[in-house]
């Protein structure tokens, strides 16, 4: 079994959990609300709402949220928002154009894009930057080693055509797991079936080589046997590089846990990497005819 199997990815999975408790114990309260409504933001804000958190496009299910419109609402209440523009890289989408405060990037992914560096980038007014720089990042903040930033300022020049070259294959992935018959529904923002369709095509200039798709599947097992049956895909988290990877949904789940009707239970999360579109669906083929 390779070191990458679900059988691996189940305890690391949950042991990134407890991030979500750190928040608390310094008093800070969160709401998590649907961000795909603006209605939802206006509902939810608080005497005490400072901050605005967003991810545009999500890495999952590729949630959008209408980046001008919730500025637009922050700001009348003196909020500041932060946008995760990981999924777009600054090429494909620029949330400070739209009135975001501060835009963030793992850097990791497209920026790095060998997965061989972790590192994150933060943008915003020279003020802000500023401020979070002498204080947060100078007293808690992790500083960058001289050559992981050599490794992100290489990535850079080779980001545009790196992100052209999925811009033109991933849509052919995307063509191809739409009409095979084990596969219920595809995810991909600039799919013309998208639920947002019309506000990424507004929103960003281009989509990335991440996408999700729905299996059908009566058992965990199937899902592993899909995975397993790979040849070149590897299943691992992160994305951004240039080798194409497959995270199931069902990885944190033990077989008895898995539920046919839960499609979260039955998702699956593909990076398409440098490789040709062809090679890939040859991949995809063995991984079908495996389950
Ligand atoms: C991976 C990821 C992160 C975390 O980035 P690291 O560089 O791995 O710390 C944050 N946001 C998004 C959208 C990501 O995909």
């Amino acid at each position: 079994m390779p070191w990458y199997s679900t059988v691996v990815l189940r305890p690391f999975l949950r042991r990134c959990w407890p991030i979500f408790n750190i928040l608390p114990r310094f008093n800070v309260d969160t709401t998590y609300v649907d961000g795909t409504l603006l209605e939802n933001f206006a509902d939810a804000i608080r005497p005490n709402t400072r901050i605005i958190y967003l991810e545009s496009p999500n890495s999952w299910s590729y949630a959008l949220q209408d980046l001008r419109a919730v500025a637009d609402l922050a700001r009348d209440h003196g909020i500041i928002t932060i946008c995760d523009n990981s999924y777009c890289t600054p090429l494909y989408q620029r949330p400070i154009e739209m009135g975001i405060d501060l835009a963030l990037q793992s850097a990791t992914k497209y920026i790095g894009g060998h997965s061989d560096t972790v590192a994150g980038v933060l943008s915003g007014s020279s003020a802000m930057i500023k401020k979070i720089f002498d204080s947060e990042y100078l007293n808690i903040g992790s500083g960058i080693q001289p050559f992981n930033a050599w490794l992100l300022i290489r990535g850079l020049r080779t980001l545009s055509a790196r992100l052209e070259r999925v811009s033109a294959t991933t849509p052919k992935i995307v063509d191809f797991l739409k009409h095979h018959p084990q596969v219920e529904k595809v995810l991909f923002p600039f799919d013309v079936t998208f639920p947002q369709y019309e506000l990424a095509r507004e929103q960003m200039s281009g989509a990335c080589g991440l996408l999700s798709f729905y299996l059908y599947a009566d058992t965990r097992q199937e899902i592993v046997r899909f995975c397993e049956g790979l040849h070149h895909i590897m299943m691992a988290v992160s994305w951004g590089g240039h080798e194409s990877l497959i995270l199931p949904g069902c990885a944190s789940l033990l077989d008895e846990e898995f539920n046919p009707d839960n499609p979260a239970h039955r998702v699956l999360r593909l990076y398409v990497g440098l490789e040709d579109a062809e090679y890939l669906i040859k991949d995809l083929e063995r991984g079908f005819e495996s389950m």
